[in-house]
């Protein structure tokens, strides 16, 4: 690489995001040193993006090491935890330094709007990686899991899922829409938002809780068989942005929230006893949630519709009465 490897250690990532108290050491020893606070579990997790995979090739690198971070705060959002140190194991064919330099910028922004220690990686020359690791904390013994949920439990998700995907398809050119909405639906796969501070609130209303990372069928699918029950989805219940709507309208929109992927919103049950109260003190329409069913006695995901339910597999919709 033209830069060498501490040369870009130094100029773009020693001063990359947060400063915390709690690192006693950071970037530059052969690891990092990190004060885990008193009565806290540590919470870790890592999600690896490979271009030509999980972006496509040629993406703006400020959204790049924005969704590699953000990928990873969302699992901790749906965690319930609190993020405080990352460590970026970064692997780029050059060192090309606008590309690093806007790369950097994505990744701190986010890193500092959630308090977040960049405090060690790797960087390697290779095909485009990005691997981050992101450690937590959370209050011993109160994390949130996808295995808590009960039968009769409501069902919510967080935002408008199917936007992420929309703006995908835009990215690779599969999908046309009026220019006035390229902007909204492109963002909201560029630059997703890690929904933390709700999945903070949730633990005291939540049974259980998943990201939406791989479409809100499956992923609600994933929470219901964790806790033993199956969860059933009102499809005109489902939350799409006016934007997507517009775009594809109202039927595509609603099979993008269910199938899409990369929204990085939370979905979660909560039990009918404590709704009361969850409307009140995390009102629906600030904290930007919707209920989308509830979960119910059996397996699987499954998909109401006029009265129908349609039980959802790989070869599409399958409809039984
Ligand atoms: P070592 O060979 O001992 O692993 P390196 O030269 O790879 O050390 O890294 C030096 C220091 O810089 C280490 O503290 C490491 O964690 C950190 N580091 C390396 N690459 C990155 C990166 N992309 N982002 C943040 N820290 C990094
Ligand atoms: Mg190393």
């Amino acid at each position: 690489m033209a830069l060498a490897e501490t040369a870009i250690i130094e100029r773009f990532f020693r001063a990359c995001g947060a400063q915390r108290a709690d690192v006693a050491l950071g970037i530059g020893d052969d690891a990092a040193l990190l004060s885990v606070p008193a009565g806290c579990e540590l919470v870790a997790t890592t999600d690896t993006l490979v271009a030509g995979v999980h972006f496509p090739h040629g993406s703006p690198p400020g959204s790049i090491g924005h969704r590699a971070l953000a990928v990873n705060l969302s699992d901790l959002a749906a965690m319930g935890a609190r993020p405080a140190w990352a460590l970026l194991a970064l692997t780029m064919p050059q060192a090309d330094e606008p590309w690093l330099t806007e790369f950097a910028a994505g990744f701190g922004g986010l890193a500092r709007e959630h308090r977040v220690a960049l405090v060690g990686g790797d960087t390697t020359q290779g095909p485009l990686c990005i691997t981050v690791q992101l450690l937590g904390t959370v209050a011993t013994g109160c994390a949130l899991r996808r295995g808590g949920g009960h039968a009769g439990d409501a069902l919510f998700v967080s935002g408008t899922p199917g936007d992420a995907a929309a703006g995908l398809a835009l990215e690779q050119a599969r999908l046309e829409v009026p220019p006035e909405l390229r902007g909204y639906l492109r963002e909201r796969f560029l630059l997703p938002t890690p929904r933390l501070a709700l999945g903070e609130r949730l633990r005291e209303f939540a049974t259980a809780c998943i990201d939406v990372s791989d479409g809100l069928l499956g992923d609600a699918g994933k929470l219901a068989r964790a806790s033993g029950v199956a969860a059933q989805l009102e499809f005109t219940a489902l939350p799409v942005s006016a934007a997507l709507q517009a775009a594809v309208g109202a039927e595509r929109a609603r099979m993008l929230a269910l199938t899409g992927g990369d929204d990085y919103e939370l979905c979660f049950a909560v039990p009918v006893a404590r709704l009361t109260r969850l409307a009140a003190e995390l009102p629906a329409a600030v904290w930007g949630y919707s209920r989308i069913g509830s979960l119910v006695a059996g397996a699987g995901a499954a998909l109401v519709r006029d009265g129908t339910v349609m039980e959802f597999s790989h070869s599409g919709y399958q409809h039984f009465a």
